[in-house]
């Protein structure tokens, strides 16, 4: 085996290990994400994590959600959730 097969081998292998981890790690965050959707949680669609703010004083991110995956309520459009943990910000029912 010449010097650059085994470079080519050794990139494909390299490849190859880098698509099982991202393969791993999706499945992963499928699997918590649905863990937390089973337990009614609400999580940053990001990171997943559920320390979140909403930017709204006294709302209910739970109850707000709640409310809009059932049909929409009044003001949905306004409030902005902010995660703590990455920054990202979404709407409630995203
Ligand atoms: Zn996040």
């Amino acid at each position: 085996m010449g010097f650059f097969r085994k470079m080519i081998e050794k990139q494909k292998e390299i490849d190859r290990k880098k698509i099982e981890e991202a393969r791993k790690e999706r499945s992963e965050f499928e699997n918590k994400k649905s863990e937390l959707d089973e337990q009614g949680e609400v999580y940053c669609p990001k990171c997943l994590s559920i320390k979140l703010s909403a930017n709204k004083k006294g709302y209910d991110i739970k109850k707000g959600i709640l409310l809009g995956g059932v049909g929409g309520f009044i003001g949905k459009d306004k409030i902005e959730i902010t995660c703590l943990k990455c920054g990202n910000k979404f709407k409630p029912g995203e």
